[in-house]
């Protein structure tokens, strides 16, 4: 069996869950010369980078065009150093990240199980998830979606209560909030606090936009409320900014969707740098980038929850890996309601609970909806 061609898909859909962002996603399809297809996604956040990460892939096909599908590990390690002086970790693992789950749905194709049949068996039935309202909401319509999911049977959702997320109008991270914008992140958390209930598990995404004192103080505004974990406090590059957030604020961190690959991890986990992990499926590695983090993590005690803020492929990639993880925490959605995937695949992501129950057709269980991605995708970054 071998690899054919690798193709991105960046569909421009009126159905994607944008977060005030483009509508746009990227799937990848790597075609085999047995008439067996698998699917991945990379789906990243904003239009310039979606671009870029499908010229990359447009490039793989001289690499593993040829190669044997069923060689996962070979393949990731064969792009990986490919790539490796352009900058080994970020847009290189994205782009393997699509290749490697496209890669398992082949390979659970190809023996006819669900992928995680293949990753050492299921320890739990199904996924419990984590998810959002809509962003840059007001109190009253916050307090309204947290009653609305709370009763969906959801016991944790995400949000940022604080405004300002649109790029800095000067085009750099200034790293400040006002008072008046701490206010309103206060009163939109009590808010959801009120429609949520005492039991919600409520997480904060600072989104990495804040500096040491900044992230501190905010912190500390809404601590009274009750807050499950404080994301992402500080940019990324810093993981001394992290650590002295952390030393200073009595909410637990979560980090880890902007980290690639285990080698990013070493430092977090070994310096005690966090309390959750919350890795991407298609920005890490892929499949077989989070099994070998969650097994990192699992040796440190830590929970890992993925990070998804994207499609229906990074949604059942990262539960296929979490059904045999035990030290897994919830996966993420974009929103309660999960039906504008629909269009995209054979069936729904079938959520009950606040829980997603896996497909049991083999892989990662679905088909693309063909006709649809023909007539939704990018001239320029689509296949046939
Ligand atoms: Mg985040």
């Amino acid at each position: 069996m071998k690899i054919t061609s690798v193709t991105p898909w960046l569909l421009l859909s009126p159905a994607a869950y944008n977060f005030g962002r483009p509508g746009e996603y990227i799937f990848v399809e790597v075609k085999t010369d047995e008439n067996i297809t698998g699917w991945g996604e990379v789906t990243t956040t904003h239009p310039a980078a979606n671009r870029a990460i499908c010229a990359i892939l447009q490039q793989l096909d001289q690499i593993i065009v040829g190669e044997n599908p069923l060689h996962i590990e070979k393949i990731w390690n064969k792009i990986f150093r490919r790539f490796t002086y352009m900058g080994s970790r970020g847009a290189s693992t994205n782009a393997i990240s699509g290749v490697d789950i496209a890669l398992w749905d082949i390979f659970g194709k190809v023996h006819n199980e669900p992928i995680y049949n293949l990753l050492g068996g299921p320890i739990r039935e199904n996924i419990e998830l984590y998810t959002h309202p809509d962003p840059d909401i007001g109190p009253d319509e916050a307090k309204k979606q947290a009653k609305a999911i709370a009763d969906s049977g959801h016991t944790a959702m995400k949000f940022d209560p604080f405004p300002g997320f649109e790029d800095e109008k000067n085009g750099y991270l200034s790293g400040k909030m006002d008072v008046r914008g701490e206010s309103i992140g206060v009163e939109v958390t009590e808010a959801i606090r009120e429609g949520a209930g005492p039991d919600m598990e409520l997480l904060i995404d600072a989104h990495g936009r804040f500096d040491v004192p900044t992230s501190v103080r905010l912190a500390n505004s809404v601590e009274h409320v009750g807050i499950h974990w404080w994301e992402e406090p500080v940019p990324v590059e810093s993981n001394h900014a992290l650590q002295n957030v952390r030393d200073q604020i009595n909410i637990p961190i979560s980090v880890g969707e902007r980290l690639h690959t285990r080698w990013e991890f070493v430092d977090v986990l070994e310096n005690n740098l966090t309390d959750f992990l919350m890795p991407d499926v298609t920005w890490v590695g892929g499949i077989t980038e989070l099994k070998k983090v969650s097994t990192m993590s699992e040796a440190y005690y830590i929970p890992i929850s993925p990070h998804d803020a994207s499609g229906p492929i990074n949604v059942l990639a990262g539960a296929h890996v979490m059904m045999t993880v035990p030290n897994f925490y919830k996966l993420e959605t974009a929103r309660h309601r999960l039906n504008a995937y629909d269009i995209f695949m054979d069936k729904p992501l079938n959520v009950q609970n606040g829980r997603l129950l896996l497909p049991e057709e083999p892989g990662l269980g679905i088909e693309m909806n063909m006709d649809y991605l023909r007539a939704n995708s990018h001239e320029q970054f689509r296949g046939e």
